[in-house]
């Protein structure tokens, strides 16, 4: 008989490629959204609903049966959850706890991930972040997300219940929001590259994301690692096979500044970044992190994870996607 797998957030990049990987292991995939979905792929079955509710979770979690819940959804973006810290707080923190709750009093044999954040650290002291690194949160999208980590390791200890907490670090790919500082950078590569001075997509701030030929950022000096979510997919997919549940930290264990992003991006279209690309001051956050960069070593250790695309490929398949997305108008 085929696994029943739920996503929850499967509508969200990595919803997308994880309901793809379940489907290519034959799974069948009951996926969650608040939107209606259309979907061309057999095998998913799309509940719409909003996991706030708590009628619609537990009854979601009930009728799917699934032998493994991916829990993708959360308010994912820091910045906005500035702007909504309550909602926020609710899905990112609550919906998960009430996800354990349900799955100990109604469905004990199914394995969870939840998908947790390198947020959780903070403006971590060391340059690399593993399972055992201090947690300093400083912004309501890291707090909720470290109390919803911590929250699934104490059930798993308490009930011995299957729950497995992935620490994902920074994941891109074509199907990211441009609401991301990697989208910003591909779009305006790629919108440049065509020819264009402005675009009507615009940014948190309500400003078109190229003006001018330029697009603005925040701290061009922070590091990230810059992972490929195709990649990370497996990586979900691959902890929750574990025999025992765990934490886990996701991560490439290479760091990139937002600088060096630019740079690689616009080199793809043989262009000058600093020509196009300026620091504003008022999209410096007043909270972040320096540097993040995983040492995921627990993973490929246990699991033999290893990401297969490189940095310089990422921003290469991201800007070539923004070209074609922005000639055919999507
Ligand atoms: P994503 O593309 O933003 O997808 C998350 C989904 O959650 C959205 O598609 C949305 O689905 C749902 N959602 C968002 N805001 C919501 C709200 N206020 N109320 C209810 N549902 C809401 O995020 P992702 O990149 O796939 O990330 C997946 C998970 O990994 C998230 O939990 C995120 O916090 C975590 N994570 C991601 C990264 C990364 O770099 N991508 C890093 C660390 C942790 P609908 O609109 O379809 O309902």
């Amino acid at each position: 008989m085929a696994k029943r797998a739920l996503v929850t957030g499967g509508a969200g990049q990595d919803g997308s490629y994880l309901i793809d990987l379940l489907l290519a292991h034959g799974y069948e995939v009951h996926a969650q959204s608040r939107r209606q979905q259309r979907d061309d792929r057999t095998g998913v079955t799309w509940h719409t609903g909003d996991l706030t509710d708590p009628v619609f979770l537990e009854n979601l979690i009930k009728s799917a049966e699934a032998d493994e819940i991916y829990n993708l959804a959360a308010a994912s973006h820091t910045q906005m959850v500035w702007d909504e810290p309550i909602e926020a707080a609710q899905l990112n923190a609550l919906v998960p706890q009430q996800i354990c709750e349900i799955i100990r009093r109604h469905s004990r044999a199914s394995r969870l991930f939840q998908a947790s954040s390198a947020a959780i650290y903070g403006d971590s002291a060391s340059n690399t972040q593993n399972e055992t690194t201090p947690c300093d949160p400083r912004t309501p999208y890291g707090i909720a997300k470290f109390y919803a980590h911590r929250l699934v390791g104490a059930y798993r200890e308490k009930y011995g219940l299957h729950l497995t907490s992935g620490i994902l670090f920074n994941h891109e790919s074509p199907r990211r929001p441009l609401s991301f500082v990697s989208q910003k950078i591909a779009h305006a590569a790629a919108a440049v590259h065509l020819g264009l001075t402005e675009t009507k997509e615009k940014d948190e701030f309500g400003d078109p994301l190229l003006s001018n030929g330029k697009v603005k950022l925040g701290n061009l000096d922070a590091k990230r690692d810059f992972g490929f979510a195709g990649d990370y997919a497996e990586a979900i997919y691959a902890v929750l096979q574990g025999a025992t549940a765990d934490d886990y930290v996701i991560g490439t264990g290479e760091c990139h500044s937002i600088r060096e992003f630019c740079k690689a991006a616009f080199e793809v279209v043989g262009l000058n970044w600093e020509n196009h690309v300026t620091q504003d001051q008022s999209r410096v956050r007043s909270i972040d992190a320096s540097i993040i960069c995983a040492d995921a070593s627990k993973l490929r250790n246990q699991f033999g994870w290893q990401p297969t695309m490189t940095f310089n490929g990422l921003v290469k398949l991201m800007v070539e996607h923004r070209i074609e997305a922005i000639r055919s108008g999507r």
